[in-house]
């Protein structure tokens, strides 16, 4: 990347963008697949035969060039911009507060349809710039050591209001693409996507899956399917369908090598165990044509950190193409864990290293602000569910 990164101390900036009484009525264009935004140019009276044009142009203005309002779109005729002002709009969530760690990590919590409201994290790096998008308000499921486990689900994102928190972070970085600029360039400011925010991804299959699509399309933000990582704490039976659907790369919360362990750290290893587990992850690869498996493990002081859990795990994932990412454990408020010591760590990482797995530590980012993996958690919900609750609502 060749922009530096941003250093300023931690800013905060509350936006007040006023929403409009009136957006209801329209249909927002922003999330359609491009069948379904073929569909409603039509259904707005487009004539069929100039249908598919009219959908790439559109395609591009929204994506590619990040245009908002349809007046500004000059290869469509006026009156034509009008019916499409009629019927539709182009919008994306609110920022309600944006932060910028010392690290120059940022954070922006982004209010939804309803009030509620998601956290999406930008980390820039030496050679990237990577988007943590979330893809659900809270979670369902209740692993012990995170944070965004803690809050009550209220609801799936939409498909538009997850493509929405690309395009809000593209706005901040003003990143739409000059004319000409190849959009494959490395230099890009948001070159991957991590879909590691609040949620479990698989439990919002069809929403997250075409948002994906949408940063994947060539004529739009045109991400590469290996620039976009999915994280599962590992809901087996929709891991298939991802590497079909979606063939992004795969990311799995692994985090512990028995099942007793599993079970307490990642509950839904109840439903699904670690054997099931690897049986699904052997598949991934071979089905999306991807090229290895990332196993995140939480270093848990006593509880998953020892010597015999490094070996434990390289026998478990044998003949897997895998890179296993240790991810530091973020400490947050009455959190029952604590971070394994660094020595303790790369000990951990010698062990797997020398078995020929890459086995990179994680650099906590942005934790002054809350940013880290796990810290996610807005301020809106704060009530912990009951265990009776989530297992009403999982089925676990
Ligand atoms: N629900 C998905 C994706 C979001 S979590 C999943 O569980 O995979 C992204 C990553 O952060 C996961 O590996 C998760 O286990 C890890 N994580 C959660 N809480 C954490 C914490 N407090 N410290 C470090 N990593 C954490
Ligand atoms: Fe949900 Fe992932 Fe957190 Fe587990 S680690 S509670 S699956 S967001």
């Amino acid at each position: 990347m060749t922009n530096p990164a941003p250093t300023a101390p931690i800013t905060q900036d509350v936006l007040t963008i006023p929403r409009k009484a009136a957006a209801e009525a329209k249909r927002n264009l922003v999330g359609l697949t491009r069948p379904d935004l073929r569909a409603a140019l039509i259904d707005a009276g487009t004539p069929e035969k100039q249908a598919k044009m009219r959908e790439t142009q559109v395609w591009q203005w929204i994506y590619a060039k990040g245009v908002r309002d349809f007046s500004q779109m000059t290869n469509l005729a006026k009156p034509y911009r009008a019916l499409l002002a009629e019927n539709f709009e182009i919008r994306v969530p609110e920022v309600v507060v944006r932060k910028v760690s010392e690290d120059g990590t940022r954070k922006y919590l982004v209010r939804i349809a309803g009030g509620h409201e998601v956290e999406v994290v930008y980390i820039p790096e030496d050679d990237r710039g990577t988007l943590c998008v979330s893809s659900q308000v809270g979670c369902t499921l209740t692993c012990s050591f995170c944070h965004t486990g803690t809050q009550k689900l209220v609801r799936n994102l939409t498909a538009s209001e997850i493509i929405g928190q690309v395009m809000i972070a593209r706005d901040d970085l003003g990143e739409w693409p000059e004319p000409g600029r190849n959009p494959k360039d490395e230099t890009r400011l948001l070159s991957n996507i991590v879909l590691m925010g609040m949620g479990e991804p698989l439990y919002n299959f069809e929403n997250v899956r075409d948002a994906m699509k949408i940063a994947m399309d060539p004529e739009g933000i045109s991400l590469s399917r290996r620039r976009i990582t999915l994280s599962t704490s590992g809901v087996v039976p929709e891991i298939a369908r991802t590497a079909e659907e979606i063939g992004c790369q795969l990311a799995v919360s692994f985090h512990a090598t028995t099942d007793a362990v599993r079970d307490t750290l990642v509950p839904i290893n109840k439903r699904w165990n670690i054997q099931e587990l690897l049986d699904a992850l052997r598949e991934y690869p071979k089905v999306s044509n991807s090229e290895r498996i990332t196993f995140e493990y939480v270093m848990l002081k006593d509880v998953n950190d020892s010597d015999e859990d490094a070996r434990r795990l390289i026998e478990l994932i044998k003949g897997i193409p895998a890179k296993i990412n240790l991810i530091p454990f973020n400490e947050w408020p009455g959190a029952p864990y604590q971070r394994s010591s660094n020595n303790r760590i790369r000990r951990f990482a010698d062990i797997i290293y020398k078995a020929g797995y890459a086995s990179p530590i994680r650099t906590p980012r942005g934790e002054d602000i809350m940013a880290a993996c796990g810290q996610l958690k807005s301020a809106t919900e704060r009530a912990r569910k009951s265990r009776a609750q989530i297992a009403a609502e999982t089925g676990l």
